[in-house]
């Protein structure tokens, strides 16, 4: 069986050292052939060779949601996608995507889609209180200006846009669920996501479910999906409100690599290639640390390790810049508090008390 996927990145390198253990061979495309996943494939190919990568895979998956056109279609046209178009299409406005959850009676907070700039500033002033998102091309905290009490902090750039009002949420959380090709569906415990500046900071499972994992399951259903999706949400008042979903493995599931009888990359390689899904069984408290916009050296990699239960993920991208996810530590812990102990102590070992300079814009 040969999988292509789309994309090259941290995710798709993932993918490929957890899916080779089932004799499942990977064909990699991207812009260039020297990511992270490109290196470790079985052939990597550019986006110009894209009709080559189509006929010699059995299934295409992606790993990311801004990839070439012409290979997304042309793997539809041969009914090898999987997840479908409809979730990247969706990912690609977010103004679709929001809207498609509303209409399919799925728990989202309340949001306005704006045409344009002004219209943007005034839905956000009703609000008071609000996040105005760029409709395209905006993933962790890019293209997004808050507004406070009716104030914008920055300019906007003209443009389309979702208005939604500043949910005052108890936590985020996510859901990492999977769908096979005949509809049977399988969940990972849900997990406490702290970000920072937008971006994914640690995240702790597991936690208490509060319906996530059925709001999961429809949407998946509502999509005809099949692989693994990963849903954040807002949690207030102990309801679920979806914030946004992501038709692919997802920085939240990465823990399940230590923690969990089997991994998010696994699950996502046996769904789309039609192989049983597991039951996941979490065996222990388990998350992880985001290396972002930091360079590792072996100094600091072994000081790391020396925390029992951690695993460290260096993703080997080229360059380092702030706010670039380039790792991420994968730590499990006896019981969910002292998890969340190791994750402090390791974040200061990391990051030491300067957090603002790696994640900031
Ligand atoms: P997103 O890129 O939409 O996932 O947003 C990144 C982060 O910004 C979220 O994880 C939240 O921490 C914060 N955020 C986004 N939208 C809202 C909202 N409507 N209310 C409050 N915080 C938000």
């Amino acid at each position: 069986m040969k999988l292509g996927i789309i994309g090259s990145g941290q995710l798709g390198l993932m993918m490929i050292l957890e899916g080779k253990k089932l004799g499942v061979e990977f064909l990699v495309i991207d812009k260039s052939k020297d990511g992270p996943a490109s290196r470790i494939a079985d052939k990597a190919y550019d986006y110009e060779e894209f009709k080559d990568f189509v006929d010699s895979s059995d299934y295409v998956t992606y790993e990311f949601e801004h990839v070439d056109e012409r290979v997304l279609n042309y793997a539809k046209e041969q009914e090898k996608l999987r997840p479908g178009l409809l979730a990247v299409e969706l990912k690609r406005d977010r103004s679709r995507e929001k809207t498609f959850l509303r209409e399919n009676g799925l728990p989202v907070g309340e949001f306005e889609v704006a045409e344009n700039a002004d219209a943007a500033i005034k839905s956000a002033k009703e609000y008071g209180d609000a996040v105005i998102k760029s409709a395209f091309g905006g993933y962790d905290g890019k293209g997004q200006y808050l507004v406070k009490d009716g104030l914008l902090e920055d300019d906007l750039p003209e443009g389309k846009y979702v208005v939604e009002k500043f949910v005052k949420f108890d936590m985020e959380a996510s859901v990492i669920g999977a769908r096979d090709p005949k509809g049977n569906t399988a969940f990972f415990d849900s997990s406490l996501n702290v970000n920072y500046k937008g971006m994914l900071y640690y995240n702790a499972a597991p936690i208490e479910d509060s319906g996530m994992r059925d709001i999961v399951k429809s949407l998946m259903e509502k999509l005809s999906y099949v692989g693994v999706m990963g849903v954040e949400f807002f949690i207030k008042d102990g309801k679920p409100y979806i914030n946004e979903f992501a038709p692919r493995v997802h920085n939240s599931g990465h823990h399940t690599i230590l923690g969990s009888s089997i991994s998010q990359f696994e699950q996502h390689v046996r769904a789309v290639c039609g192989i049983p899904l597991a039951d996941p069984e979490l065996y222990r408290p388990s998350g992880i640390l985001n290396l972002v916009g930091i360079s590792l050296d072996e100094k600091m990699r072994d000081k790391i390790l020396l925390t029992p239960e951690t695993q460290v993920y260096w993703y080997g991208k080229n360059g380092i810049r702030k706010r670039r996810k380039v790792g991420h530590i994968n730590i499990t812990a006896k019981t969910y508090v002292e998890l969340l102990e190791k994750i402090k102590t390791l974040s200061s070992t990391v990051y030491g008390s300067e957090l603002d300079n790696f994640f900031s814009y």
